[in-house]
């Protein structure tokens, strides 16, 4: 790569902006301007907050505050967007470098979501995992597992996802590639509706009723499955009003949320949101996520809100 090649990082970077990028998706529809400023939700993570994403555009960086906690330049920007790999990356901003943008892609953020429902053939043996205490067995009762094909999951462990009703909508993955998992840790399928999606609902129709842990994510999930406690996860720390409204038939909520800052702060949200009556939320030590802790410790946690759940069967 000569620095006059047109797939040189330097050139490309003073030829397209991020404005450029999200004006080619169609996602500039979905930002505000403030100065020079734009302001939006994460189109990589796709959260719910209209205020995450942020894109200085005098020195063409962004940041997004809270899923991905992370930014970056143009180049980072796309490699978030697309998974895609450095050299992709660089065709791809070589192309808009040439091209009127706007047009390439019109408002593509406008076509309806399509739900994704083959099942993939996935890795349950992958020390991602394991380091978090998710047996095999657990995971493929989850089907989740390494993801060895193509596609926008590629390299990433990924987990099923379905609606309330039980229907899959897809698959969410987890990058590992520690370089973009830095700027977002997350796939999620295209126009996904995460808010409408609360991970393991439809397990648990009939503990339901007595009650269940809400945690971030779906190794918590599967972690608190192994102690045959019911959780369900927000995928992230926001709540929609939609998802407040699948909870309100639960008879308590434990909010578990990561023992982290930000953590902390949206639990203190959710409960807030939720009726308080039967919320409470777990005290974990500080700085540990659900998945970090022993089963005698998470059991601990939850007893203090479940006390054996066949209690309140009657
Ligand atoms: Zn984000």
């Amino acid at each position: 790569m000569t620095p006059a090649s047109s797939l040189d990082f330097r050139f490309l970077k003073t030829r397209v902006t991020i404005e450029h990028v999200l004006a080619a998706r169609g996602l500039l529809a979905t930002m505000r301007r403030h100065g020079d400023k734009l302001l939006g939700p994460c189109p990589i993570h796709h959260g719910d907050s209209t205020t995450a994403f942020v894109v200085s555009t005098a020195k063409n960086l962004w940041y997004c505050f809270t899923g991905c906690r992370g930014g970056g330049d143009v180049v980072d920007l796309v490699r978030c967007l697309d998974s895609c790999d450095y050299r992709s990356t660089a065709l791809y901003l070589a192309s808009l470098a040439g091209s009127a943008p706007a047009t390439t892609h019109p408002r593509s953020d406008l076509k309806p979501f399509h739900p994704f429902t083959a099942r993939l053939k996935l890795d349950p043996h992958v020390s991602f995992l394991a380091d978090k205490g998710i047996r095999p067995a657990t995971a493929r009762a989850f089907d989740a597992g390494l993801h060895r094909g193509s596609g926008f999951l590629r390299g990433c462990v990924a987990v099923r996802l379905h609606d309330h009703q039980g229907q899959p909508v897809g698959y969410a993955g987890r990058v590992l590639d520690p370089d973009c998992a830095r700027l977002g840790k997350w796939r999620l399928p295209a126009r996904l509706p995460k808010r409408t999606l609360l991970f393991n609902l439809h397990r648990i129709r009939q503990p339901f009723h007595h009650g269940l842990v809400l945690v971030e994510d779906p190794w918590s999930v599967m972690r608190l499955a192994q102690i045959d406690v019911p959780a369900v996860a927000l995928l992230g720390t926001a709540l929609s009003t939609q998802q407040a409204e699948l909870l309100a038939p639960a008879a308590r909520v434990l909010i578990m949320l990561d023992a982290d800052a930000a953590g902390r702060l949206a639990a203190r949200d959710l409960r807030s949101r939720l009726a308080p009556a039967r919320i409470a939320v777990a005290e974990l030590p500080d700085g540990h996520d659900p998945d970090q802790l022993s089963d005698h410790d998470l059991r601990a946690c939850c007893h203090l809100f479940l006390p054996t759940l066949a209690h309140h069967a009657a």
